[in-house]
């Protein structure tokens, strides 16, 4: 291994296996649920949900039509490796990105999100006496309380967008807030006033504008709302947004993170262990040590709760999770190693050590317990 200190940081140790198959799989299966004519922008936001965003675009540029990022870093960070596909950015454009990033944006084509008149205005101004011509996404404020811009506004939108050449309005969207409930009524609302805003401005038999609204949970259960493209993210990873009963796609989760056993302890009866004192070992203990804690993404709340796997047993993790430190309970473990890989998250939907029962433990949902793999993670692609 070269020595470095211009290359990231990385810890090989820690490994993030990714399996592009099954992630394709997931692709094609969404792709499968939504008419033919319905584009798919995959969103690999927050380093690709924790999954490296360079593998996952990488995997998936000729499977996509389009990839969204939530900021222009992200953009122009993907840029080079996604094969001309359209990227789109969800932070609405404003008079905090410079000149230079607008510039650039309409250079590279990239797909901005308009949710205000200042937007629309330093947009123009800034590439007026250009000949560029940047591409805009309405966003209707329909109930998600987020970046949209209210109806009332949108109509004055369209009556400027007239004055603004170097601006082309490329797609009108919306988004739900509440499409993970069980209870859709809300969704439904939000649906109602976007088809009524839709009718409204005769949007829909334009062909030179891409209607979207589904996220995720949107694609998997409001088809209605599928329109010419979706943009999903937590389901091409393999996880509904929330655990779903009789989801309508299969989803196979594409990350299994391990790490190896770099200490092992006998521990006798009584002992205790870690930060606190918070674990008192009832039985002589092997205690094995991996080299992983929260500033790698393991939540510290799992002291004393979570679970990681060694095989197929499950092994609990015992006192506090240390800054990158956690010690389990493996004495019953057959032939414990050091060296020993350990499943800390498993690709698996009802693993004891699954992203839903870590993201159960944490109080939080799926989403959160993915993003927080820290990125010097190695990332290795199957
Ligand atoms: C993140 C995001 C998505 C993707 O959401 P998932 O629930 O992960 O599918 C779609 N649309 C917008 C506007 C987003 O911010």
């Amino acid at each position: 291994m070269e020595k470095s200190c211009l290359q990231p940081l990385i810890r090989p140790d820690l490994q993030a296996h990714i399996y592009s198959a099954d992630l394709l799989n997931n692709v094609r299966n969404l792709r499968t649920f939504c008419p033919a004519r319905t584009k798919f922008c995959a969103a690999v936001k927050a380093n690709g949900y924790g999954h490296g965003i360079d593998e996952i675009v990488g995997i998936l540029k000729s499977y996509v039509d389009a990839f969204a990022v939530a900021t222009f870093y992200e953009a122009i960070h993907i840029e080079p490796i996604t094969e001309g596909k359209p990227i789109l950015i969800l932070e609405p454009v404003n008079p905090a990105y410079t000149p230079e990033q607008i510039m650039l944006c309409a250079r590279y084509g990239f797909h901005c999100e308009l949710s205000s008149l200042e937007g629309l205005e330093y947009v123009s101004r800034v590439l007026k006496c250009t000949s560029l011509r940047i591409p805009l996404h309405l966003n209707v404020e329909t109930g998600m309380g987020r970046c949209g811009l209210e109806e009332g506004l949108c109509q004055t939108v369209f009556q400027r967008l007239a004055d603004c050449p170097n601006v082309r309005l490329a797609g009108v969207m919306t988004h739900f807030a509440t499409a993970d409930d069980e209870d859709l009524s809300y969704a439904y609302e939000q649906l109602f006033r976007f088809e009524k805003f839709l009718e409204q401005h005769r949007l829909k038999d334009r062909g030179d504008i891409t209607i979207h609204a589904c996220n995720s949970a949107g694609t998997l259960k409001i088809p209605q709302a599928h329109y010419g493209m979706v943009r999903c993210g937590i389901s091409m990873y393999g996880y509904y947004s929330r655990p779903m009963k009789n989801p309508p796609v299969k989803l196979t989760p594409i990350l299994k993170l391990q790490a190896p056993i770099t200490q092992l302890n006998t521990i006798p009866s009584g002992y205790p262990v870690g930060y606190g004192k918070s674990f008192i070992t009832a039985r002589p203990t092997t205690a094995a040590i991996v080299y992983l804690g929260y500033a790698d993404g393991y939540r510290r709340c799992f002291s004393n709760r979570a679970k990681m796997k060694i095989g197929e047993t499950a092994v609990p993790v015992i006192g506090r999770v240390c800054m990158d430190q956690v010690i389990l309970d493996v004495t019953e473990v057959p032939n414990v190693s050091l060296g020993q890989m350990v499943t800390v998250i498993d690709n698996r939907h009802d693993s004891v050590c699954g992203v839903y029962s870590l993201a159960g433990l944490a109080d939080t949902i799926c989403y959160e317990i993915l993003t927080m793999i820290h990125s010097h993670v190695s990332r290795i692609v199957h």
